[in-house]
């Protein structure tokens, strides 16, 4: 059983020594508000920013400015070169687990929030989190993001256990039937305090994720009220520094668009991400772009929707403005547009995702415990009232796999970076000169070889062979082919597993 303090460890609102709200409203307007410019200078943008240089967020105003069409087809292109460049062909695939959907917050975009009365609110407890991890772990996943509602019960003890009992739930390959394990863990939760923090990091996370959702001042606190915890602006914005200042180096930002004008929510993101590299010498890790969705209990303003165009606009000139951030695109959107935005500097999807609290296995909510409102026996509560938002590309793993192979992208199973110490800073001097492509590439090929054997259907391992044999042809360095071929055949004929560089 997951052990919840008796008494619950609430954080202590205090933001960080230094911390300064480094988001002007002023400015940002006159920078979002400014014409179109002349087409010499975004060309002279987008140069710079093929040469992995990171825009200033003057810089990348002046690409939002830029709407003629062959300009945004200019910034569309150099966004898939410098994605390709950076992180060459592979995605790396991941799976979203929601722990507990209990929250003291009324953001009003959230199915989650506290004044949704048709909401079920439960949480896993460690044997229902179990079965839930081995079901992912059936499919073949390696790497979750835990999520929770904000509240008391959520504390960082209880974030802490959830995620040793992940770690600790493996598959028994004579009871399942197969071999599996996760190997990293992320966390998207409510901010933390340092000590908090510390706590969680203890668990040994991967990245500690905190979208500041927008970073319009009057328009945080108009969907997210001011008696709330989240209604706090600052301790949201000051969060993940707070992890830093708690020795997490590898964290993720994000804003959720739709809830304000897009391009104010970008140069936010841009002004985040150096803020962070300025303070802690370190950007994000990822950042996340989710688009508002349908979600039951609220009544979404139409007036900031984001449509696809823009949508495509915003994660290009993203993709231009931070090049060694990685960036995650989740299963809110469709598959069909997923599949068109993969190649515009995407490098993590979710994949066979559910957000439904016990949706990874058959059983759904009879596996999920303390639940309130009670079902009735035999009852099982419809799925909508146990998930924050509506899902837009319900395809499973598999059918994503078979995409992604046909279309020439190199799915990745990798978790190799953080188990090897390559965080933080360690992480950019890996990234900047190039040396991602020559451990990511052989991390992605011995990972998908691992999931085609253990877990794909024949037509998806026979795709996937192939590329891995197209993929490692293409290695130039003789030494290295040699290495990844041998472990190539270590995996397939003496399952080995878990062999990383
Ligand atoms: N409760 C924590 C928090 O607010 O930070 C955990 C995050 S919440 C479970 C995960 C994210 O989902 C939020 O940060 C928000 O960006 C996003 N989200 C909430 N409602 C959404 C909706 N209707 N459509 C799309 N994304 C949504
Ligand atoms: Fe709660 Fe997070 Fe949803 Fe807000 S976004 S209501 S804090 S779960």
């Amino acid at each position: 059983m997951i052990e919840t303090a008796a008494k619950p460890r609430l954080p202590a609102m205090e933001n960080s020594p230094g911390f300064k709200d480094f988001i002007n409203d002023a400015k940002i307007e006159s920078l979002i508000g400014r014409s179109a410019c002349d087409p010499v200078w975004v060309r002279e943008i987008i140069a710079k920013a093929l040469t992995k240089t990171p825009l200033a967020v003057e810089e990348t105003a002046v690409l939002l400015a830029s709407d003629q069409p062959e300009l945004v087809e200019e910034m569309f292109v150099a966004a898939r070169k410098l994605k390709e460049t950076v992180y060459g062909n592979r995605i790396v695939l991941f799976a979203p687990l929601y722990v507990g959907n209990r929250c003291v917050n009324d953001c009003t975009y959230c199915g989650f929030r506290s004044t949704n009365k048709d909401s079920l609110r439960s949480e896993l407890d460690a044997e229902a989190l179990a079965k839930q991890v081995r079901g992912l772990e059936k499919l073949g996943h390696k790497r979750t993001i835990l999520v929770f509602g904000e509240h008391p019960r959520y504390d960082a003890n209880f974030i802490a256990d959830s995620v040793r009992t992940v770690y600790n739930t493996k598959l028994d390959p004579v009871k399942d039937g197969k071999v599996g394990e996760i190997r990293r863990v992320n966390i998207n939760a409510a901010p933390q305090d340092i000590e908090g923090f510390k706590i969680i990091k203890e668990e040994g996370i991967g990245t500690f994720q905190i979208f500041q959702e927008t970073y319009h001042h009057e328009t945080y606190a108009k969907v997210h009220g001011p008696k709330t915890r989240k209604g706090n602006y600052e301790w949201r914005l000051d969060g993940l520094s707070r992890a830093f200042e708690a020795g997490i180096d590898d964290v993720g930002i994000g804003a959720l668009f739709g809830l304000y004008d897009w391009k104010f929510d970008v140069l936010g993101l841009v002004s985040h991400a150096a803020y962070l590299k300025d303070r802690h010498g370190v950007g994000p890790h990822t950042i996340s772009f989710p688009r508002l969705k349908a979600a039951q209990g609220v009544d979404h303003d139409p007036k900031f929707l984001v449509n696809d165009y823009d949508f495509k606009r915003l994660i290009a000139i993203l993709r231009l403005s931070v090049p060694y951030t990685g960036m995650i695109l989740t299963a809110r959107e469709t598959g069909e547009l997923r599949n068109e935005i993969l190649g515009f500097g995407v490098s993590q999807i979710d994949a066979g995702t559910r957000i439904d609290l016990g949706g990874y296995t058959e059983e759904g909510d009879a596996q999920v415990v303390v639940q309130t409102p009670k079902p009735a026996a035999g009852h099982h509560h419809e799925r909508e009232a146990r998930q924050q938002f509506e899902l837009g590309d319900n395809r499973t793993l598999d059918e994503v796999i078979q995409h992604l192979t046909a279309n020439g992208y190199l799915p990745s199973f990798c978790t190799a970076c953080y188990r090897a110490g390559r965080t933080g800073e360690v992480f950019m001097e890996y990234a900047i000169p190039g040396f991602i492509q020559k451990l990511c590439t052989p991390n992605a090929l011995t990972t998908f070889q691992e999931f085609l054997c253990d877990y794909a259907g024949p037509e998806t391992r026979a795709a996937g062979e192939k590329l891995i044999a197209a993929e490692l042809d293409q290695v130039a360095d003789a030494k290295l082919k040699e290495s990844v071929r041998n472990r190539l055949v270590q995996i397939t004929t003496e399952k080995a597993r878990d062999l990383y560089w």
